[in-house]
């Protein structure tokens, strides 16, 4: 088994990996866009031979998740490419593509959590991850006797880290070559005012109960995990979150009803302005009707302010502006703190600059716990080998932006 990285071995995501099997059939692992390309800009695929033209021996690509830097070139790779990807991860993808950047795909297939699949002489495990993107994979990768693991991104610090623990114990012993991303690997340990989502959850409410006025929570859609963080803290603090319809359909899209979305008590759903017009410009009715029952109108937000905490996304600054709601308003930062550099990619980052500053509460992004498995369900424990190697987070950023509120 040979392996190629055409991308991602020294940046952070644009991940491209390409494996050949001894009898020259290969496979494609992720097709990422890099973090650092601008909207407009122009990424051409990697050199892979079966993506210009059909080619018999490439067999597949797989794609781990649903963070751009791991899908965002597929547009460009040819239908007569077999595409497998985790279900929910593509019904999410699809929803996303209504609204923002997304991608309708037709998957040949679906991963699915230990369910092993055989691509020519390439046997694939997909191992579902604690990650901040929903149905996120690593894989194991088996051909010729040899054993590959490639472990896309991942975390111990979100609400799956159970997965975490056992993922050490699945592979223990088993992997020949580990493909592991490291976005926050530390030579000494832990980056500072890392934080689990448990912990955040505390410190939000704290934050929610003490804001005088309507809290403005500013985070990724995509991220289910920040969603149910969120929403805890909500009815910690005794009030309601607001989401976006964009938000609510993300949830819905999981298919997982445990997922807050319309129909949760504490649950309320806001269709900006512009959202109202891709409904209206698509005629896709059923995606307002669906959230009715919990619908909630920007009239409402001024008298409610001190019961709502209303999800905020940069497009809506003049909408929420012109409610008159923003008395007394806390804005909550739970993105990249790099994003609060870039107005043009998110808009929502001029309120927190210092000409139109709101009093607003930096978050940290969180650092999982220690990666030491607590238990394993064999007798033998996992080489402490392991614990060592797996000193890494997920696609986060350990600490906080410190420039004025
Ligand atoms: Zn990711």
């Amino acid at each position: 088994m040979k392996v190629r990285i055409h991308r991602g071995a020294h940046e952070i995501g644009g991940n491209c990996i390409e494996i050949e099997a001894r009898d020259g059939s290969r496979i494609v692992l992720d097709i990422g866009r890099p973090l650092g390309a601008l909207r407009d800009d122009h990424v051409p695929l990697p050199s892979i031979s079966g993506f210009d033209k059909p080619n018999d021996s490439l067999l597949g690509l797989i794609i781990t998740h649903g963070h751009q830097d791991h899908w965002g070139l597929v547009d460009q790779v040819p239908a007569h490419v077999p595409l497998y990807i985790g279900e929910a991860a593509n019904r999410i993808l699809n929803e996303a593509a209504f609204f923002s950047t997304g991608a309708a795909l037709e998957p040949t297939g679906f991963l699915r959590h230990e369910q092993a699949f055989r691509l020519g002489p390439f046997t694939v495990t997909p191992f579902l991850n604690d990650h901040s993107a929903y149905d996120t994979y690593s894989l194991l990768v088996e051909a010729d006797g040899r054993r590959l693991f490639y472990s896309a991104d991942l975390q111990a610090h979100g609400r799956k880290a159970r997965l975490f623990d056992a993922l050490l114990c699945a592979l223990r012993g088993k992997v020949d070559v580990l493909l592991m991303e490291g976005t926050t690997l530390r030579e000494n340990g832990v980056p500072p005012n890392g934080k689990t989502e448990r912990q955040l959850e505390a410190e939000l409410a704290d934050a929610i109960s003490a804001a005088p006025g309507i809290v403005l929570a500013m985070y990724s859609a995509q991220n289910i995990d920040r969603l149910v963080t969120w929403f805890r803290a909500c009815r910690r603090a005794g009030r309601s979150l607001v989401v976006d319809l964009y938000g609510e359909r993300i949830a819905r899209a999981t298919g997982n009803r445990k997922i807050p979305q319309s129909g949760f008590d504490k649950i309320l759903v806001y269709v900006p302005q512009h959202q109202r017009l891709q409904v209206q410009r698509s005629g896709e009715f059923e995606r307002v009707n669906e959230i009715r029952a919990s619908r909630i109108f920007p009239d409402h937000f001024a008298p409610r302010r001190t019961e709502l905490v209303l999800t905020f996304r940069g497009s809506m600054m003049r909408e929420i502006e012109r409610t008159g709601c923003l008395d007394g308003a806390v804005a909550v930062w739970s993105l990249w703190p790099g994003y609060l550099e870039q107005p043009g990619r998110m808009a929502s980052g001029c309120w927190c600059a210092p000409k139109r500053a709101l009093p607003a509460t930096p978050m940290c992004w969180p650092y999982r716990r220690a990666a030491t498995p607590r238990r394993c369900p064999s007798r033998v424990r996992p080489r402490p080998s392991y614990s060592r190697r797996s000193r890494l987070t997920g696609n986060g950023w350990p600490t906080c932006p410190t420039r004025p509120g």
